[in-house]
C-alpha cells in the first residue's frame, strides 16, 4: 500500500512542477532564461514525469498565451465560464491543443520564435507507442503492489496526470475562490496555499502579473514553487530577469 501511495504522490507532485515550471513559467512566459543544457534537462524531466499524458510544451505555451489574450471571452481556449462542465472544457482544450500540435493554428506573439522545441522528443513522446509504454508501467507498479482492486481507480488519474492537472487549474482558478485585484475576466486565487497544484491556482494572482515569478502576492499566499525557482537561481541552474523577480 505504501508503495502505490508513495507512487502517485510523487507522479503527481513531480508532473505538476513540470507543468508549473517548464511549460507554463519557462516555455509560455519567460520568466527566467536556462543554457541550452538545462533546457534539454527539464525538457526530459517533463517527458519523463508527465510520461503518457506528455504535452508538447510549444503547443502548450501557445494554447496558453491565447488563455492569457482572451481570458473568460468567446475565444479564451478554456474559460469555464463558458461551459456547463469541466469535460466539455477539457474537450474543447484538447481540440485547440491539437490544431497547434498539429501546425494549424499560431499564436499572434513574439514569444513563439524562442519557445523551446525538441523535435525527437516531441515525436517520441506524442507517439501512441510511448504512451502505451508509459500505462503500462503504471499498471506493472499496481500489479505488484496494490494490495485490493480499490486501489486501481487511481490508475486512470496517472495516465492522464497533466489534463487532469489542467482541468482543476483551469475550471476552478476562474471560478471559486478569491480575488486579490480587480480584472475584468473571471480570474480567481482557488486557495491561499496552493499544495495540490503548485501556485498554479493563484489565477487571479498570474493574470494581474502574468510575468511575476511568484505567484504569491498577500502575505498569507503561498506558491510552492518559488522558493525552487529562487534555489535554482542561486546555483545557477536558471537566470531570473531583473523584472521578474519575486
Ligand atoms: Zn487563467
Ligand atoms: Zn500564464
Amino acid at each position: 500500500m505504501i508503495v502505490i501511495i508513495s507512487f502517485f504522490i510523487i507522479h503527481w507532485y513531480l508532473s505538476a512542477f513540470a507543468q508549473s515550471f517548464f511549460l507554463h513559467r519557462y516555455a509560455a512566459h519567460r520568466m527566467f532564461s536556462m543554457s541550452p543544457f538545462w533546457e534539454k534537462f527539464f525538457y526530459l524531466f517533463t517527458f519523463v514525469t508527465q510520461g503518457s499524458s506528455f504535452l508538447h510544451p510549444k503547443s502548450y505555451a501557445q494554447l496558453h498565451l491565447e488563455h492569457h489574450k482572451h481570458s473568460d471571452t468567446e475565444e479564451d481556449p478554456h474559460s469555464p465560464n463558458l461551459f456547463t462542465d469541466v469535460f466539455s472544457m477539457m474537450w474543447h482544450t484538447k481540440r485547440i491543443y491539437f490544431e497547434y500540435r498539429e501546425g494549424k493554428r499560431q499564436a499572434p506573439s513574439s514569444f513563439v520564435a524562442n519557445m523551446p522545441v525538441w523535435p525527437t522528443l516531441d515525436r517520441v513522446g506524442d507517439s501512441w507507442l510511448t504512451r502505451v509504454v508509459f500505462c503500462a508501467a503504471y499498471t506493472s507498479i499496481y500489479v505488484i503492489f496494490a494490495p485490493s482492486l480499490w486501489w486501481y481507480l487511481l490508475l486512470p488519474i496517472q495516465f492522464l496526470i497533466g489534463p487532469v492537472h489542467g482541468a482543476f487549474i483551469n475550471w476552478c482558478g476562474h471560478k471559486y475562490g478569491y480575488r486579490n485585484f480587480d480584472l475584468d475576466d473571471q480570474s480567481k486565487n482557488t486557495f491561499a496555499w496552493d499544495l495540490f497544484f503548485m501556485g498554479e491556482c493563484f489565477q487571479n494572482n498570474h493574470h494581474q502579473h502574468p510575468n511575476r515569478v511568484n505567484f504569491a502576492v498577500r502575505w498569507f499566499e503561498y506558491d510552492m514553487v518559488y522558493p525552487v525557482i529562487w534555489l535554482f537561481n542561486r546555483l545557477n541552474i536558471i537566470s531570473l530577469k531583473p523584472k521578474a523577480t519575486g
